[in-house]
């Protein structure tokens, strides 16, 4: 292992895209291999140092961000094994934590396969995504990075080991999962809240009944074990794909589009039909979303209140030119003004629309850094049906806070990311409690606080709106359970305080 100390070579570990500042450690452990974890852990466990597990440092919540202790990173551990096909249909890579999204995508596509959860942000590592549970705008068909985990190799905190393989260990009536380490029998207890059922989610530890012992870990945020490598679950690449960014003047139109995109997706699934609408993403933009990027794209049209990005992934057994047609007569029915429509025929053409869409939260996260206030970002996600009840109460605190803010997302799965940038500290203050009363609307509609993020150190009061302080509770019983000398992540997730019970 390689142990950086200078604060030059650790300046890179204190700052990710929360915008939180401070953020400070001993010393920097760079692991090579998996007796470099264990050895690393077991060493800090009995010292009682607490470790931040670091990845790319990509994530908004500042839960790759030490507060004293030590920062663990494995960085250098990013191995993309051989793909190994199941049949036609499947096929699974062995990834080691450090591997860059962006890699095992590249990878995977020069062989004909696909790793579908598609994140914005590529430079992250699957460690990351992993303990995350982070999905992004193809979350609209193909789900969050949970789904598509087949196996995990984890290290807990006492340097012990263990292969968690899916639907191997699932939870009993009682809630227990008990399970084998190299150092012998585990378990845990699941906690008694209950979280919201068919919308994603990455609030809160999984607990669904009978939960599988593999969807506890992914989405613990750094807390309950550090991922070694994953098992990933490949599906065979499209062989194209087609799309549009479509502006609208009137919003209830640009609603009314995305629900009709989202009712025939529905029926294309439920039916199994080929050749059908059924797109990968479909993404909203408000107007001041669109607005921050207007001098990079001068040809946004003018008076667009919104717009919508789609993206239509076609198979090899896909009829190319009906799909097409079946689009462009679905378009020529739904948008009023086909004036105002970005085309992309093919993958290249689609490309400058991805980079399109990630230059939004770019220019957020480039404004946080500059302002240096922390980022106030929501990103709940409400049932279906609830989408305008939450827009219009957002738009009445907007308004009534006079800040600017901006409204972008994975609207095909009611999940948005309402950003407001605050400039001082005290706006910040201002922008949080409001951000409160958005939380306690989200819980109340059924919804989750965090959809794709995470609660990290910086979304506490959000999630205590929605699992109470009891939540919490249950959840430090559980991280207890596996991390007894409580040093992994600390403040990730619930409060510290709540490991004091
Ligand atoms: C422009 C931009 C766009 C983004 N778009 C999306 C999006 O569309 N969807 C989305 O979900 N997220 C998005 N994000 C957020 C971010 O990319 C994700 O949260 C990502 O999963 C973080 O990965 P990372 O490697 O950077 O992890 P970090 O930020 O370094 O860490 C995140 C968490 O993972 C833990 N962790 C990391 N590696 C391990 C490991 N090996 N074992 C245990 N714990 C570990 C850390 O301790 C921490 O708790 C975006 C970020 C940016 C900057």
């Amino acid at each position: 292992m390689i142990i950086k100390k200078s604060k030059d070579a650790m300046q890179h570990y204190f700052e990710d895209n929360s915008g939180i500042t401070g953020a400070f450690a001993d010393f920097v452990c760079l692991a090579q291999n998996e007796d470099d974890i264990c050895s690393f852990l077991a060493d800090m466990s009995r010292s009682k140092i607490p470790v931040t597990v670091a990845g790319a440092l990509t994530g908004n919540t500042g839960s790759g961000l030490a507060f004293g202790g030590a920062i663990l990173s494995l960085e250098q551990m990013n191995q993309i094994g051989d793909i190994e096909v199941a049949d036609g249909k499947e096929a699974f890579v062995k990834v080691q934590a450090g591997a860059r999204i962006s890699d095992i995508k590249d990878k995977v596509k020069k062989e004909g396969w696909m790793y579908a959860p598609d994140p914005t942000e590529y430079t992250a590592f699957i460690g990351g995504n992993i303990s995350t549970n982070a999905s992004g705008a193809r979350g609209f068909k193909f789900g969050a990075t949970r789904k598509h985990v087949c196996a995990l190799e984890v290290v807990f905190s006492d340097g012990s080991k263990s292969f968690i393989e899916r639907g191997k260990h699932i939870a009993n009536n009682k809630g227990i999962i008990k399970f084998n380490s190299d150092k012998g029998e585990k378990f845990i207890e699941l906690p008694k809240y209950v979280l919201p059922k068919n919308i994603k989610n990455a609030a809160g530890y999984y607990n669904y009944p009978n939960a599988d012992l593999i969807d506890v870990l992914i989405g613990s945020d750094g807390t309950l074990c550090v991922i070694e490598s994953a098992i990933l679950n490949l599906i065979p690449h499209f062989k194209e794909v087609f799309g549009a960014v479509v502006f609208f003047e009137n919003l209830d139109k640009c609603y009314d589009f995305v629900k009709k995109i989202k009712i025939n997706a529905a029926k294309t699934k439920q039916e199994n039909l080929k050749s059908s609408i059924n797109p990968m993403s479909v993404e909203f933009f408000d107007k001041n979303a669109l607005s921050l990027v207007e001098t990079i794209y001068p040809d946004i049209p003018k008076n667009s209140n919104a717009a919508v990005m789609f993206e239509q992934d076609i198979y090899g057994d896909d009829d190319e030119t009906l799909l097409n047609e079946i689009w462009i007569a679905f378009i020529e029915k739904e948008v009023v003004d086909l004036e105002k429509i970005w085309f992309a025929e093919n993958l290249d053409q689609m490309e400058k629309f991805r980079t399109f869409r990630h230059k939004i939260p770019e220019c957020v996260n480039e404004i946080i850094k500059k302002n240096k206030v922390p980022k106030i970002g929501t990103d709940f996600a409400v049932p279906e049906g609830k989408l305008a009840n939450i827009m219009d109460f957002l738009r009445a605190e907007f308004e009534k806070i006079g800040i600017f803010n901006l409204v972008f997302g994975h609207i095909g799965e009611n999940h948005l990311h309402a950003n407001i940038l605050a400039q001082t500290q005290t706006e910040y203050e201002k922008c949080k409690s409001m951000y409160i009363e958005i939380a306690k609307k989200v819980v109340e509609l059924g919804g989750t606080v965090s959809a794709e993020h995470g609660i990290g150190k910086s979304r506490h009061i959000f999630l205590e709106k929605m699992l109470g302080e009891n939540g919490f509770i249950e959840m430090a019983k559980l991280k207890k359970a596996l991390d007894p000398a409580n040093i992994l992540g600390r403040s990730n997730i619930f409060p510290e305080k709540y490991l004091l019970y």
